[in-house]
């Protein structure tokens, strides 16, 4: 496709237009002063003007072995250090203190969990968890998982380049009453039409090609029928109706 072409918003239909262009190895390290070499390859990011979606569709229609061998290939590690042991563990940790007393009653995945830390961690605390990740375990069936009571989905949704088919997979493997705690930074206030792309978690080489907005979000979850809330900027819940066990997380931060 040509960079310049009319798209319209995978989330809400709306008109969309070029907002900016960056190199490929924009990275999320430069928000800590580390810069890589320029690539040379220009990754344009297109912008919704009625929810705000912000996505880099080029990369979205990617065959799936370029995404190994550019994005999650040997040099990932460098753009993203903590993504092995750091962040699963404390998402693990963090969710053990969320949801305890319950553990034994909520059977748990984790979407997009990379080589499954957080469910090793989860499981060693007494959880019933597995992990699932589309980009490692690609031959897979998800119909074979089974249907789950919490899916969590940390740093997913800015990764994906078909957000359908990350909703489908969500809504096929949430069992009813289930909820999705999921984790992505909005947006809201770092993209902004005639502004510079100049955002630090607005990074192709990180694969992050699908960058919402609060309103998108919301959008979002109710095309799928379900409810939203926001814990923060950067993470949030999709529902259908509050589960015994999780109401005093999502009741408390004024999400019923
Ligand atoms: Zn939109």
């Amino acid at each position: 496709m040509r960079s310049n072409q009319r798209v319209t918003c995978p989330i809400c239909g709306g008109n969309c237009f070029l907002l900016d262009v960056v190199d490929f190895n924009k990275s999320c390290e430069e928000a800590r002063g580390k810069f890589l070499e320029l690539s040379g390859i220009p990754i344009y990011y297109q912008f919704c003007d009625n929810c705000n979606f912000c996505f880099a569709p080029e990369i979205a229609l990617w065959p799936f072995d370029d995404f190994e061998q550019k994005i999650y290939n040997n040099h990932y590690i460098d753009v993203d250090p903590d993504y092995i042991e750091v962040r699963p563990r404390g998402n693990a940790l963090r969710l053990i203190s969320m949801f305890k007393g319950h553990a034994q009653s909520i059977k748990h995945l984790d979407y997009g969990g990379g080589e499954g830390v957080l469910s090793k961690t989860l499981r060693d605390a007494g959880w019933n968890s597995d992990s699932y990740d589309p980009f490692i375990e690609k031959g897979n069936d998800i119909r074979d998982l089974g249907c789950f009571d919490l899916i969590t989905a940390y740093e997913v949704f800015e990764h994906v380049p078909d957000v359908h088919q990350l909703m489908s997979n969500l809504r096929l493997l949430l069992a009813p009453n289930g909820i999705i705690l999921f984790s992505t930074l909005v947006s809201d206030a770092n993209i902004k039409k005639n502004s510079r792309l100049t955002w630090w978690y607005a990074s192709p080489r990180n694969g992050h090609i699908s960058l919402f907005s609060k309103k998108s979000l919301v959008h979002l979850a109710s095309r799928y029928g379900f409810n939203s809330g926001s814990f923060s900027t950067g993470f949030h819940v999709y529902f259908t109706s509050i589960p015994n066990w999780a109401s005093h997380i999502i009741r408390l931060n004024g999400q019923s």
